[in-house]
């Protein structure tokens, strides 16, 4: 999807991004962005942050333009983004905001809006925002209307209830578990531990405290970030080790011998265990997750819709077809009988669940066959994208193909998937198979032929 042009875009796939006080992530930024916001919820709206240095700035400025045009500011503090979204979805409110950066460097920050369901927000509706953003028409409330902050503390304890409600707590406490947890400096320091007690499980914790400089590591959970973790886990007697990103709606394992499980090994596995509780069952994932996926899925008589990449559009496909689970590859969970996004607390208390019935995490992941992915990128101007998108399609003439996001490309041995960025002047390439060398040469050769279209 290339940018429209008519109406300037604001929101990413994850809402808006900047480096703070640059970039337009100002406060003056999050003032306009709060009244244009407020303009459109019209009502009670929740706030919460993550743990970055200028949440406090952003968050001010922000509920300082929604209260101009009239709404209700319930600030949750500190909360996971899945925390605030579970507020959202429980408290009847007109919409909810979320001043966040995700797993981005401390520098960074952002501003993400949530629906009155607790959805991400949709596309239509951010546009909605987007075109209030650049006009300027805000409501400006009388001044006999003008909203007011209500501090909101029970967020933290209505989301633990909640998990704790659609999980098995008596067989968790049973299994007499213990997990090591990292919560990378992020909100999740505040609501995972508690869950972790709540739970009956022994826990070590690392990076527990909530702290914008991300002194332990940077909150993007990959194997490089999580050194600490997995030495943690083979030097001690874990069941397994888990780490949030920084707004701990993604979570990625660490088996019980120290293994690094990439977002799609668990989504895997979940899909798996979730699909064996009944036949039939849905689970929904984006053309960029691994086969791994597919064949977990198949061997519990469950099926797979595969969507556009972006958890908005998997949470949206599965309340759509009835799918119980789904998710990204990046560790990224979403559970249907809890909520519609996804979730990084309620990811740790499923594994716990899943392996106090069926034992160690590194047996359920060998049961599931072992893929290797590859990612690359190549520079691209806007224009050229749909003429090589369409290059393409016409050399993979004659091969099994899948247009739902770019072009998939399947063969007997693997896939490739091509996608112009949404966002930049880059086409992405990816390749999947079971033997790396044949992974490593479908990604070299499909870059290449992208290249040469480019040029061309
Ligand atoms: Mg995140």
């Amino acid at each position: 999807m290339v940018a429209d042009k008519a109406v300037p875009r604001l929101f990413g796939t994850n809402g808006v991004r900047g480096v703070v006080n640059s970039e337009g992530m100002d406060c003056q930024f999050a003032l306009r962005m709060g009244m244009a916001m407020g303009t459109y919820m019209k009502g009670s709206v929740m706030i919460g942050t993550d743990a970055r240095t200028s949440n406090e700035m952003l968050k001010s400025a922000c509920a300082s333009g929604l209260m101009a045009t009239g709404c209700t500011v319930l600030d949750c503090g500190i909360v996971p983004t899945p925390t605030l979204q579970y507020a959202v979805k429980k408290g009847n409110v007109a919409g909810g905001v979320v001043i966040t950066a995700s797993h981005n460097p401390p520098e960074f920050n952002g501003i993400k809006a949530i629906d009155p369901d607790g959805t991400e927000m949709s596309r239509a509706n951010e546009e909605a925002i987007e075109r209030i953003f650049h006009s300027g028409d805000f409501t400006r409330a009388e001044w006999t209307r003008i909203g007011r902050t209500i501090p909101q503390t029970t967020a933290i304890e209505r989301y633990i209830g909640g998990i704790m409600s659609v999980v098995d707590v008596a067989a968790i406490r049973r299994a007499n578990l213990r997990v090591a947890v990292d919560c990378s400096n992020g909100a999740s320091s505040l609501v995972t531990p508690k869950l972790l007690e709540r739970l009956g499980v022994r826990y070590v914790t690392l990076n527990a405290d909530p702290n914008g400089a991300f002194p332990g590591h940077n909150s993007e959970p990959t194997p490089e970030n999580v050194g600490d973790l997995v030495e943690l886990v083979k030097a001690g007697e874990f069941d397994f080790g888990f780490v949030h990103d920084g707004d701990a709606d993604r979570t990625i394992f660490v088996d019980d011998t120290g293994r690094y499980l990439y977002g799609d090994r668990s989504l895997a596995i979940c899909a798996h265990h979730i699909c064996k509780e009944k036949e039939g069952r849905l689970v929904v994932t984006t053309v960029g997750s691994s086969m791994a996926v597919e064949d977990a899925v198949r061997m519990a008589k469950g099926n797979v819709i595969y969507t556009a990449v972006g958890s908005p559009v998997v949470a949206r496909v599965m309340m759509q077809k009835g799918g119980i689970f789904g998710g990204e590859e990046n560790g990224g969970l979403i559970f249907a009988n809890f909520q519609y996004c996804r979730d990084g607390a309620m990811a740790a208390a499923k594994i716990l669940d899943i392996v106090a019935k069926k034992g160690k995490l590194s047996k359920l992941n060998d049961m599931i066959p072992q893929y290797h992915q590859r990612k690359k990128k190549t520079r691209c101007p806007d224009a050229k994208k749909q003429v090589v998108l369409s290059e393409l399609a016409i050399s993979a003439k004659g091969e099994r193909i899948d247009t739902t996001d770019g072009l998939k490309i399947f063969f007997k041995e693997g896939w490739v998937l091509l996608r112009p960025s949404g966002t930049e002047q880059i086409f992405r390439i990816y390749s999947e198979s079971k033997d790396p060398a044949r992974a490593d040469e479908l990604v070299e050769q499909y870059k290449k032929e992208v290249e040469k279209i480019v040029k061309g």
